[in-house]
């Protein structure tokens, strides 16, 4: 706890966050808001005057997780101010509320007031805040050293995915105005990061709760492509990438935005499973077909696309054939990556009362081999850029002399440099694939 002024010490806030990158976002938003009032923020919960746990929902696991983390950090600081908040609370603030150690709860509709709150309650046990402008701490060059930052564009969800919980949790779509994002981005140049991830519930939804004037006069809503080309055009941000993206969303006919190489090759798009009986079921708006025939467009159209999926396994009446389909798909397309994710039963979903469940230890076998598929896909598509030449953006350096940094299109690299390379973005011959992704040589700084 830093020392600022005799008789006063700056107050800390520490954030532990689970879940999603929209929560991800969410922790930075709200420990910026936090820096301006006069707060510290850190890394070490355990001596923080503050704790914001940003908790999921996703599954039940993800509750008992947050309720987890709550007591663990309560047990290692229990002088804190404890704050839960995130999408558990906002789908049961009642148990919430109930759970060891916490002071106070905030739902995803309240996140707004969360700085204001916890002030109000400091004030009230006499921890006074030092409102000393001049002392405020400098913007982070990137927030705990980082290169990257998130920016939430919209929020909420319209669809009804039949396993999804979150549209309940995080409520109907919101959307940023494309001035505004603009202007956040460019203020995250100006603070020093390199790149910006731009993150939603619903990210492929952007923009259908606006509208915008356009060159005919008529009025109508903005999409995501549009927020694309505004970022591009209207700031000097080094890269753009896009979180994850609804296939049936995705902008297809605006891929010539990617001519810009400032926009990542990087296309994260959930498929969720192989079987067009399975999508039906779950709700999804496409077909596997539709799926496909979007993946090879981007292909033939972006050069080195890494294409990244979600794949739910075991859902409410997969059968043999079902699962078979999603092995085909997953062999078919050659993805970059495949995050598998065993069905798990959530309550207050329309899937949890669907029938027909799949035993668990079919759950787990059929996990490990699209686990397996995954990998092998992984490793032909990161084989495939040896030899080739890339820019890499420098995180961190993982030993002395070693830095780490990831290329546009998610290749994790690491070079020999003597040189310090963190924030910046080099040319990279991708020399050697290793297990944790490729040795690299920098060609120019
Ligand atoms: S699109 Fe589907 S999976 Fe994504 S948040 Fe909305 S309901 Fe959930």
């Amino acid at each position: 706890m830093e020392a600022v002024e005799e008789g006063h010490r700056r107050l800390s806030v520490a954030f532990a966050t689970l879940g999603c990158r929209l929560n991800q976002a969410d922790s930075e938003e709200l420990a910026r808001s936090f820096l301006e009032r006069g707060y510290s923020v850190i890394q070490e919960a355990t001596r923080a005057d503050v704790v914001v746990v940003n908790s999921c929902t996703v599954t039940r696991e993800a509750d008992r997780q947050s309720r987890q983390l709550v007591r663990h950090i309560v047990h290692h600081n229990p002088h804190t101010l404890m704050v839960l908040t995130g999408c558990y609370p906002s789908i049961d603030p009642v148990e919430a509320a109930a759970v060891e150690g916490v002071d106070l709860v905030i739902t995803n509709q309240e996140k707004a007031q969360l700085v204001d709150r916890v002030s109000r309650i400091l004030q009230e046990r006499g921890q006074a805040l030092l409102p000393v402008l001049d002392d405020l701490p400098e913007p982070p060059p990137g927030w705990f050293g980082r290169t990257r930052v998130q920016l939430k564009v919209e929020e909420g969800c319209n669809n009804r995915c039949s396993f999804c919980i979150v549209p309940m949790a995080r409520g109907r779509q919101r959307s940023r105005s494309i001035a505004e994002c603009v202007e956040k981005v460019q203020r995250f140049v100006d603070e020093g990061y390199q790149e910006v991830v731009l993150t939603g519930t619903h990210l492929g939804g952007y923009g259908r709760d606006l509208t915008v004037r356009g060159s005919d006069g008529r009025y109508h809503p903005p999409g995501l492509a549009d927020l694309l080309e505004a970022i591009l055009i209207r700031t000097t941000l080094p890269r753009l990438r896009l979180s994850s993206v609804e296939p049936q969303d995705f902008p297809r006919q605006r891929l010539d935005l990617w001519s810009d190489h400032r926009l990542c090759r990087h296309f994260h798009l959930p498929v969720q499973s192989g079987s067009n009986a399975i999508l039906r079921r779950m709700r999804r708006g496409y077909t596997r077909e539709r799926y496909v025939a979007l993946t090879e467009m981007i292909r033939s159209q972006v050069p080195g696309a890494a294409i990244m999926t979600d794949a739910i396994v075991g859902f409410p009446g997969e059968q043999e054939h079902d699962f078979a389909d999603t092995c085909r798909l997953i062999e078919e397309v050659a993805f970059a990556r495949v995050h598998v994710f065993p069905y798990s039963v959530r309550e207050g979903t329309e899937a949890a009362a669907m029938p027909d469940h799949v035993a668990p230890s079919i759950i787990r076998q059929r996990s490990t081999t699209i686990a397996q598929l995954g990998e092998e896909a992984a490793r032909c598509f990161r084989d495939a850029h040896a030899g080739q030449e890339a820019m890499v953006l420098w995180e961190e350096e993982v030993q002395p002399g070693v830095w780490q940094g990831l290329t546009d299109n998610y290749l994790r690299v690491r070079a020999l440099s003597p040189e310090r390379l963190h924030n910046r973005i080099s040319r990279v011959r991708l020399v050697a694939p290793a297990g944790w992704g490729f040795r690299g040589q920098v060609i120019a700084p």
